[in-house]
């Protein structure tokens, strides 16, 4: 099963792929995620990338787009996996199409996680990000269980610099711009299903596993 997450940034993509990742044994795989661990490692990739991370701007399709097609070709990726937070623009879209369909494959469902810019400042405020394995949290919502400590692998959780009111805005901004048109993009190809992201995680993930099937 190949899977996209659509929604807003803080709309709960990453908590909801981590879920189905582990419900149906397929990779969880973030763009996001990729970065930092570049940015953490100090490649070239990343310190290129964080320029535009840190300003809340998308990091151009030319280093994106190469980076999320030779993970996909991993093995483990064989059988299916679910993307969060790729594809953020058409370009995007439409390469990961053409790569698919070369091998004679397509997506399978682009679930948008559908949350209200009002509601996004609150939740982006409150997130705490484990910089190690990449687990996120919130303060209320879904707190660790030993408060700034992470409750997989036991490294210190942060607020991520762009997770900053200032940048939240710029990011959101971005988003209707760039990343919205993929609703109606997936809407055309019959792929696209919709879930309401402000209900608990968990009610959100029921949500999920009944379109998916379990
Ligand atoms: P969130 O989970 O809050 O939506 P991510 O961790 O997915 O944030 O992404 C963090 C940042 O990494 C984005 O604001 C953007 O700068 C960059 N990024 C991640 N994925 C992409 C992508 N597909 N295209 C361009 N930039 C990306
Ligand atoms: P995204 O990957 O879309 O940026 P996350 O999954 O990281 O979003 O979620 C953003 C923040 O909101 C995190 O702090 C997360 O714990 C919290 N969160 C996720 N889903 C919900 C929900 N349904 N209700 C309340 N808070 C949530
Ligand atoms: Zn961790």
């Amino acid at each position: 099963m190949k899977i996209i997450m659509l929604g807003a940034p803080g709309a709960g993509k990453g908590t909801q792929a981590k879920k189905i990742a582990e419900q149906y044994g397929i990779p969880h795989v973030s763009t996001g995620d990729i970065f930092r661990s570049n940015i953490k490692e100090g490649t070239e990739l990343g310190r290129k990338a964080k320029e535009y991370i840190d300003q809340g701007a998308l990091v151009p399709d030319g280093l994106t787009i190469g980076m999320l097609m030779d993970r996909i070709q991993n093995e483990d990726c064989k059988n299916g996996y679910v993307l969060d937070g790729f594809p953020r623009t058409i370009p995007q879209a439409e390469s990961l199409k053409e790569a698919l369909s070369e091998r004679g494959q397509k997506i399978d469902f682009a679930i948008d996680v559908d949350v209200a810019d009002e509601n996004i400042i609150n939740r982006m405020a409150g997130r705490r990000a484990c910089i190690s394995c990449g687990a996120t949290y919130h303060l209320v919502y879904n707190p660790s269980k030993v408060p700034g400590i992470c409750d997989v692998c036991g490294a210190e959780l942060i607020l991520r610099d762009d997770d900053k009111p200032e940048t939240v805005k710029k990011r959101l901004s971005v988003y209707h711009d760039q990343t919205k048109p993929l609703i109606e993009y997936y809407g055309k190809t019959g792929v696209l299903v919709n879930v309401d992201g402000t209900q608990d995680l968990n009610k959100v993930f029921a949500d999920i596993i009944s379109i998916l099937g379990a």
